[in-house]
């Protein structure tokens, strides 16, 4: 069979037709692999045992988008907490740019959940019912023969038994594992929502994983796009060193570079490029190529390295530099953004309570009184049921809360919506004037404080009045 070579000019994925080339690395062992591999099966591990693990009484991550709560590793954000998501979000991204300027797209090739799951699942089972690559190549060109609808079938069964496990684990992260073996355990015709989802998201995964694989970080994904902005030739790559390498040749001949030709790096890329042109928006930093190399390296007794991590200006035999400014840049907003985000969740209490004025008249006059009535909104993020207490202050003022006298009971990760009433003798009543609420958690700990105002007519007109 016609070996794939990559050209310079064309993707690696299209053939000269504009029909798609389905690439099918061959297998590789080796330090990297050993050590992603592991890496990946951790990995795994936390994502399928998250949305099991209790940390104060909810799973460590549960995204409870319907109720609004969000629970991330023993904090319970609500909706009113999601302005910290900015801190997070910009924090994450520049942690992304920081790692990716020192170490390129490391992300990509050893914790990017589609790399993850495509090279120690999928690709695995592949390997394991269909062959090594050049057999995989073999059945693809192969007659649909017994033996090839069976491995077919047998292989796209497993695949869809296990994008059903993901997408149903995904699920988990916004619904919680008990309710979604409720919903696995009772007709679809009960949450006919969820089923849609988890059928889409399924058949998505499916296909994703079984036929669109590397095109997803190709043609879909920004990243890669985005790396020849957050790299310089300092940041660490996997690239070859082509002072050592070229001219390439044959092992037994003389006046020839360490590279044999022997395109080993090309048969194991999962994107079918040759490192050896040098860095490319396609490769994923996933060390097969290095891996590769060294096997050959070891066989030729040749040091190893010929391909390695290593910056642009390693390879080239110039200076390494680490530190540079755009790691002091980065890494500055990458701390402010985590900064941020720790302190506001410092912040973060057990209860949170809003207060707005009642819709309709502002405030109300009667005989003896000014009256003023607000809408409090308690909401409970613990686990059990509490009971809170609501109290008003105002400086110098003599005034009744009503509303109160019971407490306000709220649900375990409940709301409560409670009108209460501020009411002021008319003669007391000398102008608007600010009140503070405050409202106290049963067991005195967390203390909430929100402002608000008073509003009444003119005092002078309020005492003309007969
Ligand atoms: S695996 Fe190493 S020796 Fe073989 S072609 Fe690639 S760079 Fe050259
Ligand atoms: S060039 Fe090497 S590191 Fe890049 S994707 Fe291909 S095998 Fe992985």
């Amino acid at each position: 069979m016609k070996p794939h070579r990559p050209s310079k000019v064309t993707p690696t994925t299209i053939n000269q037709d504009g029909s798609r080339f389905f690439i099918h690395p061959a297998d590789v062992q080796g330090f990297f692999t050993r050590w992603r591999r592991m890496f990946a099966l951790l990995l795994i591990g936390i994502y399928v045992l998250l949305p099991w693990i209790p940390i104060n009484g909810n799973p460590a991550v549960f995204l409870d988008v319907i109720n609004r709560r969000f629970h991330l590793f023993g904090l319970t954000f609500v909706a009113q907490d999601l302005w910290m998501a900015f801190f997070f979000i910009t924090g994450l991204g520049f942690s992304l740019f920081f790692v990716t300027a020192l170490f390129g797209r490391i992300w990509c090739g050893w914790a990017c959940p589609h790399t993850v799951f495509l090279e120690h699942v999928y690709r695995r089972i592949e390997r394991w019912i269909e062959g090594d690559a050049t057999a995989r190549r073999k059945l693809d060109a192969a007659p649909w023969d017994s033996e090839k609808i069976t491995k077919v079938a047998l292989k796209n069964a497993i695949f869809v038994c296990i994008s059903a496990a993901i997408a149903h684990l995904f699920l988990a992260y916004f619904v919680s594992i008990p309710e979604l073996y409720r919903w696995m355990t009772t007709s679809p015709t009960e949450h006919w929502g969820a089923f849609v989802f988890m059928f889409v998201a399924t058949a998505i995964i499916y296909f994703n994983f079984a036929w669109f694989r590397e095109q997803l970080c190709l043609i879909i994904c920004p990243y890669g796009r985005l790396q020849s902005a957050l790299i310089d030739d300092d940041s660490i790559i996997i690239g070859y060193d082509a002072g050592r390498g070229e001219p390439r040749g044959p092992a037994k001949k003389e006046g020839f570079g360490d590279c044999i030709n022997c395109y080993r790096c090309v048969q194991v890329c999962p994107t079918g490029i040759d490192i050896r042109q040098g860095l490319q928006m396609e490769c994923v930093g996933c060390a097969n190529c290095i891996d590769a190399c060294d096997t050959i390296m070891n066989k030729l007794s040749r040091p190893r390295g010929l391909i390695r991590y290593d910056s642009q200006a390693g390879l080239n035999g110039q200076r390494r530099r680490i530190i540079r400014p755009r790691i002091f840049i980065y890494g500055a907003l990458m701390l402010a953004g985590a900064a941020a985000f720790t302190l506001s969740a410092l912040q973060l209490r057990s209860a949170n309570m809003n207060i707005v004025r009642m819709t309709g008249a502002p405030y109300y006059v009667t005989d003896t009184s000014v009256r003023n009535q607000y809408m409090v909104r308690v909401i409970n993020k613990s686990n059990k049921e509490r009971t809170f207490s609501l109290m008003a202050t105002a400086e110098g003022q003599s005034y009744r809360l009503e509303g109160n006298e019971s407490g306000i009971i709220v649900a375990a990760m409940g709301e409560e919506v409670r009108p209460v009433i501020i009411t002021i003798a008319r003669e007391d009543y000398l102008g608007r004037f600010p009140i503070e609420f405050t409202l106290i958690d049963p067991e005195g700990k967390d203390i909430l404080r929100r402002e608000a105002e008073f509003l009444g007519p003119n005092p002078q007109l309020l005492n003309a009045q007969p």
